[in-house]
């Protein structure tokens, strides 16, 4: 099955925890956490619609600048969601540099702030150099961006302040099946994405496709497209390490492909991640059991274990892997 995301921390675990997803089939990637992403290059930071920002400390914001710099010429905007202070932090940032050479810009910046039961709109326009404008504030339920691809979901979660995580849900797969399309006679082209693209908007029977000269409905080409499950994938980091923050991880993460979570400290620094407000590898490999993940990737691990011999990663996937107790 061809993935629809293709996904990949852009540091390694002891640098800058930052997620980049790539989605096939679209010039499109989003974002999670922007720390240190000199190693993305520019044709991937072009690609970038929308980033997804966990909390603002300097090591999961910082590269904010860096992306700004690379799409200044560009008309698609950038969408940037957050926490509640969010907006302020963006506005902070635009305002440390000066912006009379950008009026012909078309590039926009819509910032999202997110609570727990409200999202806020603010929007910064390169032709009116970067001037915060506030759109007003809708409901949140759960949902910061409803796309025809996926689903991006939040919860708010207690670092000491405020702290996202967030989930990529798939709603289904479409693979094409190559077999049906031969048996057919149809060739590959175009109108393969069409295809998929009504399906997943449910149209309607009738809808036609013109394929070599000739007529089709979609109730005919039906087969050639295989439904299946999609992917979820999570996002968790900075987390403390406290009763009701890992019982809604473990709720909101649940059967997730991949979840991407920090380990911080060893269990053997217990003490020193609950004064940190941060989860021990020990507790993330326990999360991602209980919720049944598939694939647990764990990420920002202090610098101070860059020579253990057991890192945080093993102590993770030893407990990942273990039968509960
Ligand atoms: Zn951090
Ligand atoms: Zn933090």
């Amino acid at each position: 099955m061809k993935p629809t995301f293709i996904h990949n921390l852009v540091n390694s675990p002891f640098e800058d925890p930052t997620l980049f997803v790539r989605i096939m089939h679209e010039k499109r990637a989003l974002l999670f956490d922007i720390g240190n992403i000199n190693r993305l290059q520019p044709r991937d930071l072009q690609k970038i619609t929308d980033v997804f920002i966990t909390h603002t400390h300097i090591d999961h914001f910082i590269g904010f600048d860096t992306l700004v710099r690379a799409i200044l010429r560009r008309d698609t905007p950038l969408w940037v969601y957050g926490p509640p202070n969010i907006t302020e932090c963006v506005e902070g940032k635009l305002r440390g540099y000066t912006w009379n050479l950008i009026k012909e810009y078309p590039i926009r910046i819509e910032v999202c702030s997110v609570s727990d039961n409200k999202k806020n709109i603010s929007s910064f326009l390169a032709e009116n150099k970067f001037q915060r404008i506030d759109r007003g504030s809708a409901p949140f339920d759960g949902t910061i961006l409803k796309d025809l691809l996926f689903t991006i979901k939040a919860i708010q979660l207690d670092h000491q302040i405020p702290c996202l995580a967030f989930s990529i849900d798939e709603e289904f797969h479409i693979n094409i099946n190559k077999a049906s399309l031969e048996a057919k006679g149809l060739p590959v082209g175009p109108w393969l994405s069409d295809l998929k693209k009504v399906i997943r908007a449910n149209g309607p029977a009738n809808t036609h496709f013109v394929i070599s000269g000739k007529l089709y409905s979609l109730e005919e080409l039906r087969d050639v497209a295989q439904v299946t499950k999609g992917q979820k994938i999570s996002y968790v980091t900075d987390i403390a390490m406290n009763d009701s923050n890992i019982r809604k991880i473990i709720a909101f993460v649940r059967n997730s492909d991949t979840l991407y979570c920090e380990a911080y400290f060893l269990e053997e620094d217990r003490e020193r991640a609950l004064e940190r407000f941060h989860l021990t590898a020990k507790v993330t490999g326990m999360i991602a059991r209980e919720a049944r993940v598939k694939r647990l990737v764990a990420m920002h691990f202090s610098p101070k274990y860059r020579h253990n011999r057991e890192t945080p990663e093993d102590e993770a996937m030893k407990e990942f892997s273990s039968s509960p107790s």
